[in-house]
């Protein structure tokens, strides 16, 4: 599925470059469960019927995809091993360690075990979909091996499905749930926009397909998540590993899937800005004010060689910083400089939709006194600057006053 057909991008601070997603982010399905009795759909795949068949050890007959040896080894961290199929793909500095951290974010938030270290393979379009044997190009994770392939250098999204598929004690959920997650936890995208969500989604056992099934996914999941938090979605995950998955989500929620899908159908829309989890850019400790001046400042560079700038993805490349304000900050006051091409946005750490504070503007905008960076509560947000991968001045300050 393309996203041709997206909304547009709405006007105001909110509007966003445009940019393509990928055809879908897929787990590749095996033809028969895991383990356990949770309904899962198969896909008529001959690479999906030999995933199952190498699970079992009968390799004979496969797809030769399936023999093909991984890349080399370019870097490796204590969750991720990162292998490149073609070295001249461009990486930019942050993104191998951010991968790492994700994946140990990722598992903490999910209460996941297992601590087996993915294998993350980048390569161009042609390795990655003689890999994923998918219906249309697409990244994908092994449902057999946690393995990722992938063109991209930073690409959370399958990791969630990596680190998921190397916990010991579960079993996949059904693909709802699966994408959901991924689509929750795994980065969001940056042309925002406000589909209109039907959280009836996760009454589905067939595979999700299209971006707004996987956006309708990915809300739903954080409801999920707010609603009951994570040590209930544990004891689902668990359950539903070894009983029916609608089942396992009565025992552990107390309400049916019906009945939760009913509660939040009136729940108002918000862009994934104000739903998604910000695990790497609210992690670490939080930049503050000077104590003396009371000036919070955010600096860096937004060039892809610096070490703390990630991806590129879809063509783009950001950082971001972590902060803690513990004044209102004045809407008359703020200083800032940044690339002509780059987005600047702020957005809360914590809170779901639609309280969930988030502004996003481009040079212009925060400029201007219409769509200006607005007066900042106390809490904890994370500033990020994406822009395309490009050359020319980098840099980026905002400093924002009491
Ligand atoms: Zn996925």
């Amino acid at each position: 599925m393309r996203i041709d057909d997206q909304a547009p991008a709405r006007g105001g601070p909110f509007e966003r470059p445009p940019h393509r997603m990928g055809s879908g982010y897929a787990v590749t399905w095996p033809s028969t469960p895991l383990g356990g009795a949770s309904p899962r759909a198969a896909r008529p795949r001959t690479g999906a019927v030999c995933s199952a068949l190498l699970a079992a050890g009968l390799l004979a007959g496969c797809a030769p995809e399936h023999e093909l040896p991984l890349p080399p080894v370019v870097w490796e961290g204590t969750s991720v091993r990162v292998r490149m199929d073609d070295p001249g793909i461009q990486v930019c500095g942050g993104s191998f360690e951010a991968l790492d951290r994700h994946a140990e974010l990722v598992r903490e938030a999910l209460l996941l075990r297992g601590d087996e270290v993915v294998e993350y393979s980048i390569g161009d379009q042609e390795f990655v979909d003689e890999r994923c044997d998918l219906d249309t190009s697409a990244p994908c994770t092994k449902s057999t091996t946690g393995d990722v392939f992938t063109s991209m250098p930073m690409h959370e999204h399958e990791l969630v499905h990596a680190v998921r598929i190397l916990d010991p004690e579960l079993a996949l959920r059904s693909s709802s749930f699966e994408e959901g997650l991924a689509t929750m936890f795994g980065g969001d995208r940056f042309d925002d926009e406000v589909p209109s969500v039907d959280p009836s989604i996760l009454l589905l056992e067939e595979p999700l397909d299209g971006t707004l099934a996987y956006y309708s996914a990915g809300q739903a999941l954080a409801h999920l998540l707010a609603r009951h938090g994570a040590d209930a979605f544990r004891s689902f995950d668990t359950l539903a590993s070894t009983m029916d998955e609608g089942d396992a989500f009565e025992a552990a929620f107390g309400e049916s899937k019906e009945q939760f899908v009913a509660a939040i159908s009136g729940s108002p829309h918000c862009e994934q800005s104000r739903w998604w989890a910000p695990l790497l850019e609210c992690d670490g400790a939080p930049v503050t004010a000077d104590p003396t001046t009371g000036g919070l400042v955010l600096s860096g560079s937004l060039a892809c060689g610096a070490a703390d700038v990630r991806g590129p993805r879809f063509g783009r490349m950001w950082t971001s910083r972590h902060f803690r304000l513990d004044e209102w900050t004045s809407m008359l006051s703020y200083e800032f400089d940044m690339p002509e091409d780059a987005l600047l946005e702020i957005v809360a750490c914590e809170g779901g939709c639609p309280e969930r504070f988030a502004y996003i503007g481009t040079r212009d905008q925060v400029g201007s006194i219409d769509d200006g960076v607005p007066a900042l509560e106390p809490g904890k947000c994370f500033l990020r600057m994406s822009r395309p991968v490009s050359q020319g001045d980098a840099s980026f300050e905002l400093v924002m006053h009491r």
